[in-house]
């Protein structure tokens, strides 16, 4: 294959390399310009879904060739491509929408690409968690993005309990059917109070910004004939402060170990969690009222 020409007389040559090219997650004019230029002087474009970069090709009238390049044949693809990058081609990898790598495929290729000695160059553009996040009203200081939680509940509670409570906003992307079911579970961890905020539908038409309590915004969605679109879910978790809880943790301690016949270590290990404070300070609360009651 003979990878030295342009696609386009009038576009500077490219450098031989790896592009990460970032494409709309719903507004087509979220694309930049060096992007379009890329994807039209690319040798190829590896794409999640063929069909839908096709669609936003033709939007451009742009017609490099593409090839499919998704979770199920990253593996083999990836070692295709790298040997046509090792041979000097210019390639771009574009996911269905946004960033390609963050939740999407390209990962792998990035890898096999620096361990191949190729360039790589990040092509950056829309990306629906930082988005969300800038609009949320949430702080931007220091942010985790998760990605997508586990779709079981038990391994969606468990990864929810384990988040740390420090003073981060946490990021998660969410399909529609399951935002109901996250969100009660994010209840049961986190308490009804816990402020949280949906972006719904960045860019598009119908883009939607809901901001409450996790269990006002759980009803109000729950009240909805269906919930469509795409989502991000975030929040930071509120420390359960200086309001001393309406029940005792020794009264509580002992209904969980009489309900749920829990241990007295995992009773306070669950009200730890529950009340947003550590193992140790829950243990001492307990002690200063056995002291005194003594
Ligand atoms: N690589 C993409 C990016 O940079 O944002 C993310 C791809 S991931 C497979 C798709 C998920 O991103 C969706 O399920 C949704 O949670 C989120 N997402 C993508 N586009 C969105 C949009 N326009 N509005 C809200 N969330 C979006």
């Amino acid at each position: 294959m003979n990878f030295s020409s342009s696609n386009q007389d009038h576009d500077p040559p490219l450098a031989p390399g790896l592009y990460l090219v970032a494409t709309p997650i719903g507004n087509l004019e979220d694309i930049t310009l060096r992007a379009l230029r890329v994807l039209r002087s690319v040798d190829r474009i590896a794409c999640e879904d063929t069909r839908q970069t096709q669609k936003l090709l033709n939007h451009f009238a742009i017609s490099t060739s593409t090839v499919s390049y998704h979770l199920h044949n990253e593996g083999s693809r990836a070692e295709e491509l790298v040997e046509q990058l090792r041979q000097g081609a210019r390639i771009a990898i574009v996911s269905d929408a946004g960033t390609p790598g963050i939740s999407d495929p390209g990962h792998e290729l990035v890898t096999a690409a620096i361990a191949a000695g190729v360039a790589i160059y990040p092509i950056p553009g829309a990306n629906a968690a930082t988005s969300a996040l800038i609009a949320s009203g949430l702080s931007t200081e220091q942010f985790l993005f998760h990605g997508f939680l586990p779709s079981k509940e038990g391994q969606r509670r468990t990864a929810l309990e384990q988040l740390t409570r420090d003073e981060v906003t946490h990021i998660f992307y969410e399909a529609p059917h399951r935002i109901v079911a996250t969100l009660a579970d994010l209840e049961t961890v986190f308490g009804a109070s816990q402020p949280v905020v949906i972006a719904r539908e960045l860019t598009k038409l119908h883009e939607e910004f809901l901001r409450g309590s996790v269990g006002e915004i759980r009803t109000q969605l729950a009240a909805r004939a269906s919930v469509r679109g795409e989502i991000v879910l975030l929040f930071s978790p509120v420390r359960q402060t200086s309001a001393p809880s309406a029940r005792s943790i020794a009264s509580e301690v002992a209904a969980l170990m009489q309900s749920e016949s829990l241990s007295e270590k995992d009773a306070l290990k669950r009200i730890a969690r529950e009340r947003g404070i550590g193992k140790s300070e829950a243990y001492r609360e307990l002690q200063r009222e056995q002291n005194r009651l003594r």
